[in-house]
């Protein structure tokens, strides 16, 4: 049977183990599972994104108040100073050159873009740029707004443009008070800070960051170019965070691209995805090998069923033919019975008439000693009867005792093995087939057989055997002169009886063919003696054959019988 065309998975299979309902609904739960698995990480990216940014703003936060505390409290000192405040009570030249001086050296420590003086009518009176080509000395500042508001407040901040410059810069102003606490002050102290450097940093990041004043005005900027430009609203792409300057109205905004955030939720999607596609493949594989792995039991499960049937039918066919063997073997049996059967007739119809001849003798004896007794009666001569009656007697016995033979050989075999002495087997068979018409000229030598030999046989049957023999060696020596049947009997483990004439021994087609049913040479014979002779000496476990047969020296016929105990 061939079971591949079971296993191998043609479309249909395919269809039967992956149908397409299933197809569908893995696809949809995969699009399902990856729409869940980009939001999620979106979101996630988005948070960190917005966290570093949030750091980063703190930083940047930081790093300005500092400038910015830093630079308000020169302005704070520098107003209490009294190098200062001389200089604004007598403001000769030496006074203000030594305040200018100071201012110099002061702005080169704390990093501001310059530093001055304004007397209470808002002119420079020292600065620190006072020996620079431009130099604010002398310049008027009444006009700005840091210098009323410090007049006025104490305190004033302001973004602004230099004026001479032209850069952008937040003025920190702080008015000086007079010695005796005086209600107006003597001047005011101004710091102008520029923010360069930190833009700079702050341009090194990818970030953007933005400081815009109360008005809505970019005032500082990683990007120089957005300076003193409106304010617009971060696009959709954006991440920002923001908050207010300390000590300012200002508020600084970080904006950074959002994009990072989408390329790691589309790489995280992507890598799920892959993970998906990969492990519907392989629970494909996996699917496909255990389909293939059931369709193999079941080819193979349908094989062995297949397999038991025809064996059951076999065993079935196997048992009828042996049923029919047997009833054919038990009419062989039968047949073979009836064979033997025929074969004892025959023999009988051939013993017969040797018999009636033997019997007729004596009974024509035992008529002609009645008749003389009844005789020697009347004369009264007793004694002659009884011997008379005495050799009636002995003659009867003698024809009984054939008679008796001629029955045992007659009736049908048991069937049942024994132990048969073998002198009594001869001496039925000799009794019955030394009688015959014409073989009164044939001399049997037999030679002394031990009555306690015995062969395993059943009397009839070894005595069938023997008158076989017997009467065919007896036929084949009616022509013969001086005709002689010799016997031999050898005792071994197996008893080997021999026997020989000296006739005109098997004729050459007869030879070729020994032992087989039908085949005669005889006109009245019916070819069956030798056949069952042999069947009967292997039925009892021995064996019948003829000597290879020597020209001119009769035939002769070896018979081997196991010995019985
Ligand atoms: P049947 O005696 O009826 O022919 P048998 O089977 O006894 O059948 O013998 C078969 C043949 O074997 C005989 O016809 C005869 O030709 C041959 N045969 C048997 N015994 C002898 C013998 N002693 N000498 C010569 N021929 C024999």
């Amino acid at each position: 049977m061939d079971w591949k065309a079971h296993v191998s998975p043609d479309h249909d299979s395919i269809r039967r183990w992956l149908p397409v309902s299933w197809v569908a609904v893995a696809l949809l739960l995969g699009v399902l599972v990856l729409g869940a698995c980009f939001q999620i990480t979106h979101r996630a990216a988005l948070a960190d994104l917005k966290a570093a940014q949030e750091n980063d703003m703190r930083a940047r936060m930081q790093a300005l108040e500092s400038v910015l505390l830093r630079q308000r409290a020169v302005t704070t000192v520098l107003a209490d100073d009294g190098l200062v405040r001389r200089a604004l009570l007598e403001p000769d030249q030496t006074n203000r050159d030594r305040v200018s001086r100071k201012l110099d050296g002061l702005r080169e420590q704390t990093d501001s873009a310059v530093i001055y003086l304004l007397d209470r009518n808002g002119v420079a009176i020292a600065a620190s740029n006072w020996d620079e080509k431009v130099s604010f000395v002398g310049q008027d500042y009444s006009f700005r707004d840091y210098f009323s508001e410090a007049m006025q407040n104490a305190e004033a901040t302001q973004f602004a443009l230099g004026t001479i410059s032209n850069r952008a810069g937040l003025y920190l102003s702080h008015s000086v008070a007079p010695d005796d606490g005086g209600a107006s002050a003597l001047g005011v102290m101004v710091v102008k800070v520029e923010f360069d450097g930190l833009e700079r940093n702050w341009a090194n990041a990818k970030a953007r960051t933005d400081v815009v004043d109360a008005n809505g005005q970019i005032i500082l900027s990683s990007d120089p170019a957005r300076r003193f430009v409106p304010a617009s609203a971060a696009d959709n792409m954006a991440v920002t965070a923001s908050t207010d300057v300390p000590g300012t109205d200002w508020v600084m905004t970080v904006t950074g691209s959002a994009r990072p955030a989408l390329y790691a939720a589309l790489f995280a999607t992507g890598t799920a995805g892959f993970g998906l596609t990969l492990l519907a493949v392989l629970g494909g594989f996996a699917l496909r090998a255990r389909h293939r792995t059931i369709s193999r039991m079941q080819a193979e499960r349908r094989y062995r069923a297949d397999l038991q049937h025809a064996v059951d039918e076999r065993t079935r066919a196997l048992s009828d033919e042996i049923r029919e063997r047997q009833v054919v073997e038990q009419r062989l049996d039968r047949l073979q019975a009836e064979m033997v059967q025929a074969n004892k007739l025959a023999a009988l119809g051939q013993i017969t008439a040797g018999v009636a001849h033997e019997v007729n003798q004596p009974l024509a004896t035992i008529r002609l000693l009645a008749e003389n007794g009844e005789a020697l009666l009347s004369t009264g001569a007793t004694s002659d009867v009884a011997d008379n009656l005495s050799s009636i007697r002995r003659m009867t016995e003698r024809i009984s005792r054939i008679t008796d033979q001629l029955r045992g050989f007659a009736r049908k075999a048991k069937g049942e093995l024994g132990a048969v002495p073998l002198s009594d087997a001869f001496d039925a068979a000799l009794l019955l087939t030394t009688r015959g018409q014409g073989t009164q000229h044939v001399r049997i030598e037999l030679p002394p057989i031990p009555s306690d030999l015995r062969v395993v046989a059943e009397t009839v049957r070894l005595e069938q055997i023997l008158v076989n023999l017997l009467q065919n060696a007896q036929e084949a020596l009616a022509e013969t002169p001086d005709a002689r049947i010799t016997v031999t009997v050898e005792a071994g483990r197996m008893v080997r009886i021999v026997v020989s004439d000296n006739g005109p021994g098997l004729p050459e087609e007869i030879a070729a063919q020994l032992f087989t049913p039908f085949l005669t040479s005889k006109p009245s014979g019916m070819g069956l003696g030798l056949v069952i002779s042999q069947d009967i000496a292997r039925e009892c476990g021995g064996s019948l054959r003829a000597a290879p047969s020597r020209p001119g020296q009769g035939a002769s016929f070896i018979l081997d019988l196991p010995r019985a105990e």
